[in-house]
């Protein structure tokens, strides 16, 4: 396995791929978990050259959020690509990848990316459309993998690719929980033992959403205003948003007459998670 730390040398490496191979890319933060083997695993049955990114994207960061303490292990990470035969860790520096003069931006506009995660982080989506964008280049891939934890995200994905015509096919994974529901995420690190086991709250009430719609229940603000006292009964826990949307437009539901989908963004102890559930009425 090769780490790869400059882009000129990553290029280099994907010209030299004979054509017609299958590229697979996983881009990601680092802070590996099994949600990120899950992608890695997919990407690496997929394809001929398997590439993953490892890149705290500070542009997707807002001024008062965790890039300094955002969870970084380079070596560990690397350790476990090596596990799973990956073929090339590419880990470009935030000066060659932003030097100081940087100024382009790529931005998905409109309602999919000023809605629920788009409108608690303002700019968020910009900085991930602009980084994608910068890997996708610099990578070419075929095929690039994401997880449905962040279910916002591999929306904007999708639209931005379509709308750029990038020539590359996006795959989208189930969310990878801990035995108790709790979605991975490189964040739960953050979290104390008393704040892990309040943050069970999320995905509780996105079970007790589904068991309600399949109760009978279609009426999404009363699903919404139950989910809402449960989280108000932890005292850990407060909420940003809880939303039940049509899973492609994110539109908000007001009858559940189809699959929809719970999305979620609550703080435990001041670290914000976020999670997901689709949910289909009987
Ligand atoms: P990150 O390193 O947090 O930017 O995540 C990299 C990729 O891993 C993204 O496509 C995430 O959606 C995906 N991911 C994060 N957590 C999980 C999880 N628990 N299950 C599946 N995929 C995940």
């Amino acid at each position: 396995m090769e780490l790869i730390k400059d882009i000129d040398r990553m290029r280099t490496y994907i010209e030299r791929i004979e054509k017609g191979k299958i590229i697979g890319f996983v881009p990601t933060m680092g802070g590996f978990h099994e949600g990120h083997l899950s992608l890695i695993r997919k990407g690496r049955e997929d394809s001929d050259v398997l590439v993953v990114s490892i890149f705290v994207n500070p542009t997707q960061f807002g001024p008062e959020e965790d890039f300094e303490s955002y969870p970084r292990d380079l070596e560990r990470d690397v350790k476990w690509c090596k596990q799973e035969g990956v073929d090339v860790v590419f880990a470009p520096s935030r000066e060659e990848m932003y030097p100081d003069d940087y100024s382009t931006f790529v931005e998905v506009e409109g309602y999919l990316t000023s809605t629920l995660e788009g409108n608690s982080r303002p700019g968020h989506f910009r900085g991930i459309t602009t980084i994608l964008t910068k890997l996708f280049n610099i990578v070419s891939p075929d095929r690039s993998y994401f997880g449905e934890k962040d279910y916002q995200q591999h929306l904007v994905v999708r639209k931005l690719v379509r709308e750029l015509n990038l020539n590359m096919e996006i795959v989208t994974l189930p969310t990878v929980r801990e035995k108790d529901g709790l979605a991975l995420s490189s964040r739960n690190s953050y979290l104390t033992r008393e704040e892990r086991k309040a943050a069970t709250i999320l995905y509780r009430s996105l079970l007790r959403a589904k068991e309600n719609t399949l109760q009978g229940i279609r009426d999404a603000k009363a699903i919404i205003s139950d989910i809402k006292d449960l989280i108000r009964g932890e005292p850990l826990a407060r909420i940003d948003y809880v939303a039940i949307v049509d899973p492609a437009t994110l539109k908000m539901i007001e009858k559940i007459e189809k699959e929809v989908v719970l999305l979620l963004a609550v703080k435990i102890g001041g670290h914000r998670l976020i999670d997901n559930l689709r949910i289909r009425p009987l």
